[in-house]
């Protein structure tokens, strides 16, 4: 029996009814804009927005950021200490000679000195950007040099294993700010001090508390993003202070953030979901943010879940999946009942994992898309609507999408029919769009046609106006003449019991241009056996039709997937065809 479709149980958050009507309230960005303060003389800072107007709005004494450490009592940061201390960072910028607009690289777990560094920086109006800590040395080179990082905070221990044999690579780097491992006091020889290396606890406790935030603009450089790395070599974008305006209105109409809420963001701030919605919304928002020091793991995030009393939970379909894969059993032992609502973003959320979701949280995984060319949530399924399993939602308040086709001499149709596949693209002049790919102009150019941004995605519309994800254009397979996106193969066989996660390529044939081939991880304690596989090949027939279905299936322990946790498909399929890897800079498990 089919299951019917799920409505958010959010109804005393619920600011519009259910049924919602088709067409979309009024809405403005510079509406929108009159929610937060903005500076004196008009301008309008993220820092500014994100801690200093909260506490002269009487949150002060607020915990903006819990952080659970590894080991013993969480650290609790307020709204009015992240005040003080970003200012004395600002003020340490001020003194070293960095100059506006010259960048701030990190190279840092999820402490406190990060959300200090990330929101100086800004109040400062320098540029900021996150380096995920478990980067390697050549991506943490290539990524400095390509954005001309002026100033690295890291940790002593870091700087050590994966900075100091590159520094005659980084020509721009004069500044390196050393934060101690927690276990020892940073130790500066004469040679580094030489070299600009400084400790981050003494520069800090000897600046100012009090800083006049810089006069930025909404068009203001502020922070800089690196692609995922999924599809290709990651591509460097930047955005602007002006985005504020969009992370505060989908804090609250997608996350549907409260002042009362306790809010929980898995991603890393190496990630522009880190960022956008583990910094700079929640705080925007007033929110309390629960910040886990410590890597994924089942049992430790159902505890966080219940001791921290998450209401609003921000994951990635990775993520539940692998809650997923580590049995319904384990959240039994957890009381989870303080959740009001949980939103997922990445990659392509399963339907089985929105029923998952459901049925053992008690709350249905709310599906969102977005990109780190988009600096923001686009299009959701929000708390106000009823869910779509499988689909990514409508577009968020302000935005327009639609799904166009691209001819070969470039020019742009829109689909204006339902249930056509064709690519997701987005009117420009949303606040957080990103303002061009670092020293690849062309690029970002050619982005642009017809009057819209093209995401790289292939999507649908249906009658009701909700976007269904068919894959990444690169993705996207040709098989006997049928376009097929990887996501729905993969789903259909997420639905078999035996199947904790799949990745789904095409492979070239004589005959039909390609066959689908699935790559399957198991559940902990299936037996992979040939009667298995028959049995998945008859099942998605089943499910998909013989056109679609795969017609091979390789069981594998674990699938490539990049560092924030997406499924490379490129690795499956350069490896399946004995073709060259490319750029791996991003690859879960690469050499640290
Ligand atoms: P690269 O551009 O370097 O290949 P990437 O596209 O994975 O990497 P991100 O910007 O982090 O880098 O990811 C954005 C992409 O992730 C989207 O374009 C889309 O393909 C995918 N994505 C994000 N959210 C969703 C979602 N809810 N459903 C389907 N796909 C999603
Ligand atoms: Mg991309």
């Amino acid at each position: 029996m089919a299951r019917p479709t799920i409505i958010s149980k959010t109804p005393q958050h619920l600011r519009v009814p259910p049924n919602l009507p088709l067409e979309r309230p009024p809405f403005s960005w510079s509406q929108a804009a009159k929610e937060l303060e903005g500076l004196p003389g008009g301008g309008v800072n993220i820092a500014h927005e994100a801690v200093d107007r909260q506490v002269r709005r009487g949150l002060g004494s607020k915990t903006a950021l819990r952080i659970v450490r590894k080991r013993g009592p969480a650290q609790d940061i307020s709204y009015a200490e992240l005040s003080s201390r970003t200012s004395r960072f600002a003020n340490v910028l001020q003194t070293l000679g960095v100059a506006a607009g010259e960048a701030v690289f990190s190279l840092l777990g999820r402490q406190a000195e990060l959300y200090v560094a990330v929101l100086g920086t800004l109040k400062a109006g320098r540029v900021f950007c996150p380096l995920f800590s478990a980067f390697g040395p050549e991506p943490i080179a290539t990524r400095m040099g390509i954005g001309e990082g002026r100033v690295l905070v890291t940790t002593q221990r870091l700087y050590e294993r994966k900075v100091r044999s590159m520094r005659d690579q980084l020509p721009t780097l004069h500044h390196v700010l050393l934060v101690s491992d927690g276990d020892a006091d940073v130790v500066i020889s004469d040679a580094d001090a030489a070299a600009g290396v400084r400790s981050w606890d003494a520069l800090l406790a000897s600046a100012s508390p009090i800083f006049q935030t810089a006069a930025t603009t909404a068009e203001t450089p502020g922070v800089m993003h690196f692609t995922s790395g999924t599809t290709g070599k990651p591509k460097g974008a930047l955005h602007v202070h002006g985005a504020v305006v969009l992370h505060q209105s989908t804090g609250r109409s997608v996350l549907d953030l409260h002042d009362d809420d306790i809010y929980w963001c898995t991603a890393d701030p190496g990630w522009v979901t880190g960022m956008s919605y583990g910094i700079i919304a929640p705080l925007c928002c007033g929110v309390t943010s629960i910040v886990d020091e410590a890597d994924f793991e089942a049992e430790r995030w159902y505890r966080i879940l219940a001791e921290q009393q998450v209401t609003v939970w921000y994951t990635a379909p990775t993520a539940v999946r692998m809650l997923m894969k580590a049995g319904p059993e384990l959240p039994k032992r957890f009381d989870l009942s303080s959740l009001r609502f949980a939103g997922s973003v990445g990659e392509p959320l399963n339907p089985e994992a929105v029923w998952w979701g459901q049925e053992v949280l008690g709350r249905p995984f709310h599906d969102n898309w977005w990109q780190t060319e988009t600096g923001g949530i686009m299009v959701a399924n929000t708390a106000a609507m009823p869910i779509k399993p499988g689909s990514m939602g409508k577009p968020v308040p302000g935005i327009d999408a639609a799904i166009v086709s691209v001819g070969d001499d470039g020019h742009v149709t829109v689909v204006t029919a339902p249930d056509v596949e064709g690519e997701l693209a987005l009117k420009p002049g949303w606040p957080s769009m990103f303002r061009t790919y670092l020293h690849e102009p062309a690029r970002y150019e050619k982005c642009f046609k017809g009057g819209w941004y093209l995401t790289g995605d292939l999507a649908r519309r249906d009658d009701d106006g909700y976007f269904w994800f068919v894959g990444r254009a690169d993705d996207v397979i040709k098989s006997a003449g049928h376009l097929i996106g990887p996501f729905e193969v993969e789903s259909a066989l997420m639905e078999h019991a035996a199947v904790a996660e799949a990745g789904v390529i095409g492979k070239p044939d004589e005959m039909a241009g390609n066959i689908i081939k699935a790559f399957v991880v198991t559940r902990p304690g299936i037996e992979r056996t040939p009667a298995l596989r028959d049995e998945l090949l008859g099942f998605s027939r089943t499910r998909l039709g013989p056109a679609v279905a795969p017609r091979e299936i390789d069981f594998v322990d674990d699938l490539p997937k990049t560092r924030s946790g997406k499924i490379m498909r490129r690795l499956l399929r350069s490896r399946e065809l004995g073709l060259p890897d490319g750029d791996v800079s991003t690859l879960e498990g690469s050499a640290p």
